[in-house]
């Protein structure tokens, strides 16, 4: 029987959060982070009301990096 290793797919889950939020904090602080795909800089979007919940978001100007950051504020 094969069995599929759930915990593999948590893990690399909760690290690419992880460096979502590494990622927010440089942007907040300032720092310059290029787009890995286009090597443009990103872009912090600052959380702005957008009905109940705060958004934000990272992206680069050509779009191939567009993570929407969601916060339960
Ligand atoms: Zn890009």
């Amino acid at each position: 029987m094969t069995k599929i290793d759930f915990s593999n797919i948590n893990t690399s889950t909760a690290q690419s959060f992880k460096a979502q939020r590494n990622l927010i904090k440089k942007l907040g602080r300032g720092a310059t982070v290029l787009c890995e795909t286009c090597q443009q800089p990103l872009s912090l979007t600052t959380p702005k009301a957008q009905g109940k919940k705060l958004e934000s978001g990272i992206s680069c100007v050509n779009g191939c990096t567009d993570i929407l950051l969601e916060f339960d504020n």
